[in-house]
């Protein structure tokens, strides 16, 4: 499978870890949006949000708890952040290997665009 973010879990492709454990995989985004703008990645393939199934309710748990300990490794649990989960071409997703966007560190504005 021809995936980008399967490559930087097998570490053929580098990126610039902040977290990992047996779940999950955080990295720097390419491109980032914001002064701390983090990938949070499962190990395992699930292409988008829709493909998760009951079974997998531990890994998305894992996901959410991985970003809270990112906020505290990075000293903004308290000032705050966000999660983004882009799911499919309409709603901007471009790699199909599901992610949360952490984003932190500036002054995040509401609804989105
Ligand atoms: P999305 O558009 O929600 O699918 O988000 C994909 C994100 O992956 C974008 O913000 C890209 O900047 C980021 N991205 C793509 N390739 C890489 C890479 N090799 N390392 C880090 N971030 C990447």
């Amino acid at each position: 499978m021809d995936c980008i973010f399967c490559k930087i879990v097998d570490g053929s492709i580098p990126s610039d870890i902040v977290y990992q454990d047996d779940h999950v995989l955080a990295f720097r985004d390419l491109n980032p949006h914001a002064p701390h703008h983090i990938l949070i990645i499962p190990r395992t393939h699930v292409a988008t949000l829709n493909d998760f199934t009951e079974s997998d309710a531990p890994l998305i748990g894992h996901l959410s708890l991985a970003a809270a300990k990112i906020a505290k490794q990075l000293q903004v649990d308290e000032q705050g952040y966000r999660i983004v989960t882009n799911c499919n071409a309409g709603a901007g997703q471009t790699v199909f290997h599901v992610h949360m966007h952490f984003l932190a560190g500036r002054s995040l504005s509401w609804p989105p665009g």
